[in-house]
């Protein structure tokens, strides 16, 4: 049976991986954070299930600064892939806890790296990069080979993270790759991230449970795509018989007003109606032209990214509002 380590299991692309890695037959082992509060909602439902957890489904606690408890699961699993997707991961936050990215973003990656090198049996390693390591890049789409030029904390970590993972590669022969991926989203997606809290309170709005909703600048353009299509092309980096780096994208870019328009257009409403500005969502520096060019995957792969904006913003509007009136019910009972 083929075994996979992951790190930020209980996160969004973990959550997807680990059911596409269960349903095709693999054992699943995570690293998780220890907390006091259990984060673990986006795993319930596979916790719950008997013939998964704690059969093909362990989990373990280590901080990814703790090397030794690392190395320590890692040569008792002996895992074939390991998928590296923790970290520090929201942008915004980066500019409030530049340290913490760092530590957790760069050298959770490098400290990783060194102790594969170390193992006598090394699995294939992918790590999750990101679109934010291109800043704002004299080029548009980016590419594989595009350079490098962040332009906020986590950016630069994340640069940091994939030079290493390159490096390593390179250097000391490790199957090791980066999927540089640019957004992706979904339902499970975390409740600070625009999308997320655009659709939350779409619905919310929608359901009469919310007047308004406070937003930074609505000027950012991304290239979003839809979550559980991304982690099947990371599954498939790891089964190719070369490792390389590969951009992760849908090849094209839309402004965080034409992501309004969509939520709310999915629930019959006006965002303009409900939109606030808010000074407190506003970054110090931004990205800019960030948009991937996929032909490397497209090509190598077989991967396209196919949900397109219209549609990511309505199943995640529509999810949101089950949950919201789930919710209800459970109330009123
Ligand atoms: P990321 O920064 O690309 O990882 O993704 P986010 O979802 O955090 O932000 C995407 C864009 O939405 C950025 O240009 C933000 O400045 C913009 N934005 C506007 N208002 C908000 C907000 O309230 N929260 C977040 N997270 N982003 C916002």
């Amino acid at each position: 049976m083929t075994c996979a380590l992951l790190t930020g299991i209980t996160g969004q692309d973990g959550s997807y991986l680990t059911e596409l890695l269960l349903g095709r037959g693999y054992t699943v082992h995570g690293i998780v954070r220890r907390s006091s509060t259990i984060q673990r909602t986006r795993l319930d439902h596979l916790f719950a299930d008997k013939d998964v957890y704690n059969r093909r489904l362990f989990l373990h606690y280590a901080d990814l600064d703790d090397v030794t408890t690392i190395r320590r699961i890692l040569s008792k699993t002996e895992p074939d892939e390991l998928y590296h997707l923790a970290g520090q991961s929201h942008v915004g936050v980066s500019f409030e806890i530049p340290e913490t990215t760092c530590q957790f973003t760069a050298m959770g990656t490098l400290k990783l790296l060194e102790i594969v090198r170390d193992l006598e049996k090394q699995p294939r390693m992918l790590h999750i990069s990101s679109s934010e390591i291109f800043g704002r890049p004299d080029e548009s789409p980016q590419n594989e080979r595009t350079p490098m030029r962040p332009v906020t904390p986590y950016g630069i970590a994340k640069t940091f993270a994939t030079q290493m993972v390159t490096f390593y590669r390179e250097s000391f022969n490790l199957f090791a790759c980066n999927a540089i991926c640019y957004n992706h989203e979904s339902s499970r997606r975390g409740e600070s991230f625009v999308t997320r809290k655009i659709t939350r309170a779409a619905a919310a709005i929608a359901l009469g449970k919310q007047k308004d909703l406070a937003l930074g600048s609505l000027d950012g353009r991304r290239d979003w795509g839809y979550a559980p299509e991304y982690v099947e092309a990371m599954w498939k980096m790891l089964q190719q018989q070369v490792a390389s780096d590969f951009v992760l994208a849908t090849g094209t870019s839309h402004s965080v007003e034409e992501f309004l328009a969509a939520a709310f257009e999915a629930v019959n409403l006006d965002w303009r109606d409900h939109v606030v500005q808010d000074e407190r969502y506003m970054r110090p520096s931004e990205v800019s032209r960030l948009v991937g060019d996929p032909s490397k995957a497209n090509r190598d792969l077989g991967w396209t990214a196919e949900t397109t904006l219209p549609q990511l913003a309505r199943l995640m509007v529509e999810s949101d509002l089950a949950s919201l009136k789930s919710k209800e019910s459970i109330a009123d009972s």
